[in-house]
């Protein structure tokens, strides 16, 4: 079943609405939020788009292409505050982060960066946009790190660009926004990608974008459960799934794998994950074709980093810290998407042990993403 496109449009302005991009008014009787600074706040999921990207957009957004992806961007263009934040690295960006206390943003480039876009565009888009993120880290190197971002279209060019990013411009790690053109990294043919993130030890964050169109529907038609209610986490963390039983990281054992909003979900299926591999074998050995070395579980446990970004919710870190422990997770928030003084506040009340918390405000990050401390 389709919708027609106002009521498209309709549906979509929930995901704009002044909350979700930080500017809720303070509503009569409430207290106007106020920072509560306790430790280095280094946020790892934090967005930002270059003026190009935004033009590939806009070009997208007047053909007839129906991809999830362009249907979402032709909503954020609408919204003069989210293309202001995105586009921002100098001004508004930083008085948000004191205002809230946070001392760092690792920066990427808004999802789905730029895997709408066929190779030759994407790469060079990539190309030009590492550039500039090194220009924006170079102006404010205690402020800013930076993940580069490479086109999965062009494998052996994503390589290259990959290795310059990291050796020439000292970018911190990488990010890429989930699947390209309905397909996955367990597919042999992007191993190249991971070939050259783990000769240059650099961690990959797979960030969510919606689903391929088929599967996007069923998320979009009647519910609009589709983009960050519930289909990021179902495309990323479907994602991730793929790579661990698709033997990459028996493959790659050194490869880092970060994910957001706590884990997309996997830290609580790990023991009906780990339950149906092992009992489940009349399914489960036909599916994959091969067993693993290791149990599900423990390639999460050993290859994934994930983030608290968009998830300001104590009982879920407290149960992401006892089942993955402290050190594999990282401090986020998702600007300009969610909350900066909620997402500091949330961390810096954390009910967990104090050397913890430090770890994961931005121990973590620092040493994951090779960002000096200071
Ligand atoms: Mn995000």
């Amino acid at each position: 079943m389709t919708m027609d496109r106002r009521t498209f449009l309709g549906n979509s302005s929930l995901l704009l609405s002044a909350a979700a991009l930080g500017t809720a008014p303070v509503e009569a009787g409430q207290q106007p939020m106020t920072p509560n600074r306790k430790h280095r706040l280094v946020a790892t999921e934090e967005a930002f788009a270059t003026p190009e990207q935004v033009e590939a957009f806009r070009k997208c957004k007047d053909t007839l292409w129906h991809d999830p992806d362009v249907d979402l961007w032709n909503v954020f263009l609408t919204s003069e505050t989210l293309m202001r934040r995105l586009l921002d690295v100098d001004h508004e960006r930083i008085s948000i982060m004191d205002q809230a206390g946070v001392d760092m943003h690792v920066l990427s480039l808004t999802s789905p960066g730029v895997q709408l876009l066929n190779a030759d565009t994407a790469t060079s888009l990539a190309t030009l946009a590492n550039d500039q993120l090194a220009e924006m880290v170079k102006r404010h190197p205690t402020r800013y790190a930076g993940l580069a971002s490479f086109a999965p279209q062009d494998p052996a060019r994503a390589a290259k660009e990959i290795d310059r990013a990291i050796n020439k411009l000292h970018l911190n790690g990488l990010i890429v926004n989930s699947h390209t053109n309905g397909e996955y990294l367990d597919n042999p043919k992007f191993w190249p990608i991971f070939e050259a993130a783990t000769a240059c030890n650099a961690a990959i964050y797979i960030h969510p974008r919606n689903p391929p169109a088929a599967a996007a529907e069923l998320l979009k038609a009647d519910v609009n459960l589709w983009a960050a209610i519930w289909g990021y986490q179902q495309e990323t963390g479907l994602h991730a799934m793929r790579l661990i039983v698709g033997r990459v990281f028996d493959e790659f054992p050194k490869l880092k794998i970060v994910l957001g909003h706590m884990g997309e979900a996997l830290p609580y299926w790990l023991y009906r994950i780990d339950y149906m591999y092992k009992n489940a074998t009349l399914i489960y050995n036909n599916v994959s074709g091969h067993r693993l070395k290791k149990l599900p579980s423990e390639y999460v446990k050993d290859n994934f980093l994930i983030t608290t970004s968009g998830m300001n919710t104590h009982p879920v870190l407290q149960y992401c810290h006892s089942v993955l422990g402290p050190d594999n997770i990282m401090f986020a928030i998702d600007y300009p998407y969610q909350e900066s003084m909620e997402a500091a506040r949330f961390m810096n009340s954390a009910p967990l042990p104090e050397p913890d918390v430090e770890k994961i405000a931005h121990g973590n990050a620092e040493k994951v993403f090779h960002i000096a401390t200071t």
